[in-house]
């Protein structure tokens, strides 16, 4: 992978440093995901200490204006009161019983209620999770051994699916991940995203073997990628055709996009979906739900097994659901907007300093790719002819400037509905220099 010298871009984080450097002694590369460790972009990754609306302060008390959002679930900006309230007050009536509670069940309908096709929802813990759970339940009422999945997707750290996975491992270029067991990947088919005969020469094959397909809604974990017209239909059209289980893994687009994620711009009834990030407001809770039959395979009811001590948790069940319960038309709408407005303002800056590049979106999420030949990015292959080093001078230059991008090419920008004023005129009055200090890498 190109680098820069990132000392090129250094300025004083010495509170980030002194805490990175006390990190990497306790945790295995100082960080507890891979990305947050900055690799990719080089330089001190900032330890942050609180977030307010739009904006994050790092331990050295500089503010930047944060298009990460956790990655997706603080799509009301940081601390918005209404969720700060309801998290307290659940807290006050303690904190975990290891019994059902009513909370688990409003944020159940209320995914139900956005979610048409989703007639039963189980909570879990993660997005990884909820997707491994899914998948345990599409072999376990197929009874078939295999899983398709698409290169530059990322479902979590499933070992069945880390096979070509987006996200972190795009970004740290890994091959494939050591302690998963020839046995585990032995039943996942990888094929290229966005490319119908491949689906249907491998089901002509091996069809009555595959238990499930899955796929991101829109991939958003190699940059974003949206599905081809009519790509995640023919996925609907091709496993149903064959007994096959569709799993639409909308972790990341779930409440984020629309109201409904994904299945509000491009409505195909998977047979199950995954949900995470949003529907968590920012606490650890995720789902995955789909149809009644389906669903009630699972134990108590049938005999696929699932559990978790710490799942439904009143406090994080209380953040999810008075983030959804904010999350308006409006809300939607004015992410819309925002995204809209900083699309064409890092591409009229990377225009104007020559930079070549790409920007694709799918819904509020997007990225830039910097790819020489500006063509639209359809897969990971496409994906992987970025210029990983012009990223990385855009993202220094920005951060310099008090805007926190994501911290790899290989990730979608998430903005939030708080993102206005002061701070949307701060990433505005960047892009220019940032889209310079990418044109001045070596092309
Ligand atoms: C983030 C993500 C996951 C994993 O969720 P975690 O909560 O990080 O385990 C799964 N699928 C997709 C599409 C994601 O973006």
């Amino acid at each position: 992978m190109t680098s820069l010298d990132s000392s090129s871009y250094t300025y004083e984080a010495p509170v980030s440093a002194d805490l990175f450097a006390r990190a990497q002694a306790i945790t295995p590369g100082g960080v507890n995901s891979p990305v947050r460790a900055f690799r990719a972009v080089g330089g001190t990754p900032r330890f942050m200490t609180e977030g307010s609306g739009p904006w994050i302060t790092d331990a050295d008390g500089r503010r930047y204006v944060d298009l990460v959002s956790s990655w997706g679930p603080m799509i009301l900006g940081h601390a918005h009161p209404a969720v700060v309230e309801a998290v307290t007050a659940a807290a006050r009536r303690g904190f975990s019983f290891g019994a059902p509670t009513e909370g688990e069940l409003d944020l159940a309908e209320e995914i139900r209620d956005r979610m048409p096709p989703v007639e039963r929802v189980r909570l879990v813990n993660s997005g990884t999770e909820a997707v491994l759970s899914a998948v345990r339940l599409a072999r376990g009422a197929t009874g078939r051994p295999l899983v398709v999945k698409f290169a530059g997707h990322y479902h979590g750290h499933v070992d069945a699916l880390l096979a070509s996975a987006g996200s972190g491992v795009a970004t740290l270029g890994l091959p494939d991940t050591p302690g998963v067991t020839t046995g585990a990947a032995a039943d996942t088919v990888v094929l290229p995203y966005n490319d119908v005969a491949a689906v249907e020469a491998v089901f002509a094959e091996r069809g009555a073997d595959i238990a499930c397909v899955i796929s991101e809604a829109a991939a958003g974990n190699m940059g974003v990628v949206p599905p081809l017209d009519g790509f995640n239909a023919a996925l609907r059209r091709i496993t149903a055709a064959h007994g096959t289980l569709l799993i639409l893994d909308e972790v990341m687009t779930g409440f984020r996009v629309s109201r409904s994620g994904w299945y509000g711009i491009d409505p195909v009834d998977a047979d199950l979906f995954t949900f995470g990030k949003v529907m968590g407001g920012g606490l650890p809770t995720a789902a995955f739900g789909g149809r009644t039959d389906l669903m009630e395979q699972l134990a108590p009811v049938g005999p696929v097994y699932q559990a978790g001590t710490l799942s439904g948790n009143p406090i994080a069940v209380a953040a999810g659901l008075a983030t959804l319960r904010q999350c308006t038309d409006e809300v939607y709408a004015r992410c819309d907007e925002v995204a809209a407005v900083l699309r064409g303002a890092a591409s009229a800056a990377l225009f104007a300093a020559g930079v070549p590049h790409r920007v694709q979106q799918a819904g509020s999420m997007f990225s830039v790719f910097f790819v020489p030949d500006e063509r639209q990015v359809r897969d990971y292959d496409d994906a992987r002819t970025q210029d990983v080093a012009r990223y990385t001078a855009f993202f220094h230059a920005l951060l310099a400037r008090g805007v926190y991008l994501p911290p790899s090419a290989f990730e979608s920008w998430f903005v939030n509905a708080a993102l206005s004023g002061e701070a949307l005129d701060r990433v505005l009055d960047a892009l220019p220099a940032a889209a310079r200090a990418a044109a001045e890498v070596g092309a």
